[in-house]
């Protein structure tokens, strides 16, 4: 069924696919931005992101958010426009966290990713262990 909503980037009323959350209209003028910026970045890699936003009249933000949804990546030596990954700051090309940080969210995520149970689970196993030494003991 076909849903209205708000686009998020002009507030215009539009159909909604499931997929985009701008409207047809913003979503070209996304890709023209995309396009313009990406090509900047290919023709000058060692551009700065005030460069890039300046020179492609896109906004920062936007050039950021590109970049962090993955769909840009920093190539080559333009260490001028890293992204910073979420959760350690280390500098990264694309997305919001580095490999490590998105591999241990990842299994963060498996054994319930919130700080306290894994605390818990740890004393739990360590529980575990003594527990197991105890028994080993006690044959
Ligand atoms: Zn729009
Ligand atoms: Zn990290």
């Amino acid at each position: 069924m076909a849903e209205i909503r708000n686009c998020k980037e002009c507030g215009k009323l539009f159909q909604y696919n499931g997929i985009s959350k701008i409207c047809p209209r913003c979503r070209r003028k996304d890709e023209d931005a995309f396009k313009a910026v990406r090509e900047y970045i290919y023709e000058n890699t060692g551009a700065t992101l005030t460069e890039v936003s300046e020179e492609t009249g896109v906004d920062e933000d936007k050039i950021l958010r590109f970049l962090r949804e993955g769909r840009l990546e920093i190539i080559g030596e333009n260490s001028a426009l890293l992204l910073e990954c979420e959760r350690c700051g280390k500098a990264i090309r694309t997305g919001r966290f580095c490999d490590e940080c998105a591999q241990e969210l990842k299994n963060g995520l498996k054994d319930g990713f919130e700080k306290v149970d894994r605390l818990k689970s740890k004393g739990d196993k360590q529980r575990e262990r003594m527990y197991t030494a105890e028994r080993k003991k006690r044959r």
